[in-house]
């Protein structure tokens, strides 16, 4: 057993981190899939959809061949309306309820054809959108996640000076480093972004971090408003012997150097046990998979229905040969001069619920061992209680809280995407920043 680089041949590796949901291969193919949609009274797309897109709207505009106002409806609700047409599992929001499915019939493709009309938007440098009068106000957005340039760009839209520091060289949040590589690339990342900027009067600061460069107060003594964005911090850690061996990672570096690097010089284990059963989960254990790792084994210690990843992302991991033991909970893991060897599990079973209202796993006394060389760890990620949970800001374990309108317990700072929620998904995180971003106009207007 050994952990390498260079498993595959370019052409491979190349074949495996393909788009996994590629656009349509010409207009027509497009506006004969919207022909299909049928234009629902209060559409059931529309409501599941976080950001509430006008999804009929938009689909029509394609079959009448005005695509530009399709880009525009989608951009309107949605700024980041293409990464999420690749990101967003449809199948548990709009695409879910599409109606043709009470029919046994497939789903309209709404995030194909979102991305049919945004793709064209950002290709074609369509600018949409034209901020018309300038606010005499500024305000610093810290994070430029999907929450930090969604809050952005609706302030910018609106007149107002934006600053946005973030501390990683490149913009874009886990959009550009923790998104699996088979959804969305870093130069589409990249594109995105400079059309988001596009609008002007956003200026961006890169490689510059809050608690380390310049501190919260710095930010309310130079701005009007501030709003947080940093998203969370590093994966929870399991808390068992043998974490700290050799071929022990978290998912958030192995994706992110999957991202950031060469396909070819990811190295990956023979054996690898993936703990989780998430989106990160899934994604970590396909592209071990298609780094060319011979056995990847998903470990999570509910049962299939209690499983957070939908079924479509768990079918892909199948298909891609990973392999799942459900009820399962690490419990050590072994080593051999420094390096992992194998997993040791319990064995579970599940009683009655626990405050989440789910089944509470109890360990049965049985324990059982997978052979591994390398062990992913991807259950969640913890938020930034460091500089957080020591600043004025009213918070549980780094979360901060807020009210509905994203204000938090300092007056002018407000905050919003997974360092609220707790993790959730883009389009999640991209409509509380426009919600936010409402919230601080209305404040600045006061102030
Ligand atoms: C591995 C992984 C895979 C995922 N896959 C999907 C998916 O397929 N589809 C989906 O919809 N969602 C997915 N998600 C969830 C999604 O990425 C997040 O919900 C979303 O990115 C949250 O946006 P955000 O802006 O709140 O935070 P982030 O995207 O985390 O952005 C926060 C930004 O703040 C910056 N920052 C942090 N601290 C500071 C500081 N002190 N000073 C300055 N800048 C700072 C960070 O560098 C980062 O750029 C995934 C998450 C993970 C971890
Ligand atoms: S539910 Fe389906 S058919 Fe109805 S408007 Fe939405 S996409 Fe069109």
């Amino acid at each position: 057993m050994s952990v390498q680089s260079h498993r595959l041949s370019k052409e491979e590796l190349s074949r495996n981190f393909s788009d996994i949901n590629p656009p349509f291969r010409c207009a027509d193919a497009a506006i004969m899939e919207a022909s299909r949609c049928l234009n629902c009274y209060d559409a059931p797309c529309a409501r599941f959809c976080p950001t509430h897109i006008d999804i009929p709207k938009f689909i029509r505009q394609i079959v009448t061949g005005n695509i530009k106002g399709s880009a525009r409806t989608v951009f309107t609700s949605n700024i980041l309306g293409l990464a999420c047409s690749k990101v967003c599992p449809v199948e548990r929001l709009c695409e879910g309820v599409c109606v043709h499915q009470l029919q046994k019939e497939r789903s309209v493709p709404i995030a194909r054809l979102q991305r049919f009309s945004t793709e064209k938007a950002l290709k074609e440098k369509w600018n949409l959108f034209n901020p018309n009068c300038f606010l005499d106000k500024k305000v610093a957005v810290v994070g430029s996640g999907p929450a930090g340039l969604a809050c952005a760009h609706s302030l910018a839209v609106q007149g107002v000076h934006v600053t946005i520091f973030e501390k990683e060289k490149r913009p874009g949040g886990l959009l550009t480093y923790g998104i699996a590589a088979y959804k969305v690339t870093p130069e589409s990342c990249r594109d995105e972004v400079d059309y988001i900027l596009s609008v002007g009067g956003i200026g961006l600061q890169l490689e510059k971090e809050l608690g380390r460069d310049f501190f919260l107060e710095d930010l309310t003594a130079g701005f009007d408003a501030v709003f947080l964005s940093i998203g969370l911090g590093k994966t929870r850690p399991l808390g068992i012997p043998g974490e700290h061996l050799d071929g022990v990672i978290d998912a958030i570096g192995f994706i992110s150097r999957i991202r950031t690097g060469e396909f070819s010089k990811v190295p990956v284990g023979d054996k690898v046990v993936v703990i989780g059963m998430g989106m990160t989960a899934i994604d970590a254990a396909t592209q071990a998979k298609r780094l060319g790792a011979d056995e990847v084994t998903l470990v999570y210690r509910r049962s299939i229905q209690e499983k957070p990843c939908s079924d479509r992302e768990l079918n892909l991991a199948r298909l891609d040969g990973c392999r799942v033991q459900w009820l399962a909970s690490p419990r050590e893991i072994l080593g051999k001069d420094g390096r992992v060897t194998s997993l040791i599990c319990d064995r579970i079973k599940l009683e009655d619920q626990d405050d989440d209202n789910r089944p509470k796993p109890v360990i049965t006394g049985e324990t059982f061992s997978v052979e591994a060389d390398m062990v992913i760890k991807a259950t969640g990620q913890v938020p930034y209680t460091d500089w957080i949970g020591k600043s004025s800001l009213q918070n549980i374990h780094g979360r901060i809280l807020t009210g509905p309108g994203f204000e938090t317990s300092i007056p002018g700072v407000f905050a919003g995407g997974d360092v609220v929620n707790g993790g959730k998904e883009v389009v999640h995180a991209v409509q509380q920043g426009k919600e936010a971003a409402m919230t601080i106009l209305t404040y600045l207007k006061k102030n």
